[in-house]
């Protein structure tokens, strides 16, 4: 990455860690994925239940593998026999100790904005997991809600070809808002604050442009 660059994501991810730690949330600053990875995995006691959430940045970090050892208890949501058993696993979920996952937009008013297609991880940022930490790339931040919504729409039919969705927008290649059986965009949860629940999101920041 050219130093610009770095300098640039530097900067926006020290913003958003000031911004989050004064609404409520555990913030954290990673330079790397390397350095977000030591971060999240410290934070996750051996002998814990973990679930995640579908996630790029997750990806980068091969934190799925390492939650699939014997140190940990994993909810397997990539392999089962359907999605009815996938339905199944989301839901047992919820009980988890750790939910580790990804996020659509978080935005400089410190709230976090996901849109799913089943509603997994919307869902248990909400009220699942006992705790649950949030991996971003600085790239993340938008302004406000409207912003985060925008973005949202624009990165969702990138997501839809990725997993395998048959909704418009991977033919086109933007939403077209659709009614399609299919949609990625069926449930949104935002996040306003941490203070209902002290201690229970960590947001752990990076310095870099990850996931889409
Ligand atoms: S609403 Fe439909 S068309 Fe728009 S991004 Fe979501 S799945 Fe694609």
């Amino acid at each position: 990455m050219h130093w610009v660059k770095k300098w640039y994501w530097q900067c926006m991810a020290r913003e958003a860690v000031d911004i989050f730690n004064k609404k409520g949330y555990d913030a954290r600053y990673a330079e790397d994925t390397e350095e977000a990875k030591k971060i999240i995995l410290d934070l996750i006691p051996e002998g814990s239940s973990v679930a995640v959430g579908g996630s790029m940045t997750l990806d980068a970090m091969g934190l799925v593998d390492i939650f699939r050892t014997d140190k940990y208890k994993f909810f397997e949501r990539f392999k089962t026999s359907g999605y009815a058993e996938t339905y199944q696993v989301y839901r047992q979920s919820f009980l988890a100790d750790f939910l580790v996952t990804g996020s659509s937009a978080i935005t400089r008013n410190g709230e976090i904005v996901n849109t799913d297609s089943s509603g997994n991880r919307a869902a248990g940022i909400i009220l699942g997991p006992e705790r649950v930490i949030i991996a971003v790339g600085a790239n993340k931040l938008v302004d406000d809600l409207p912003a985060a919504f925008d973005r949202i729409k624009k990165v969702a039919p990138q997501n839809a070809k990725r997993i395998g969705h048959h909704c418009p927008c991977v033919e086109t290649g933007y939403c077209v808002n659709c009614d399609h059986p299919e949609s990625v965009c069926n449930a949104t949860s935002i996040i306003h604050n941490g203070r209902k629940h002290p201690g229970r999101y960590t947001v752990v920041i990076i310095a870099e442009e990850l996931g889409l």
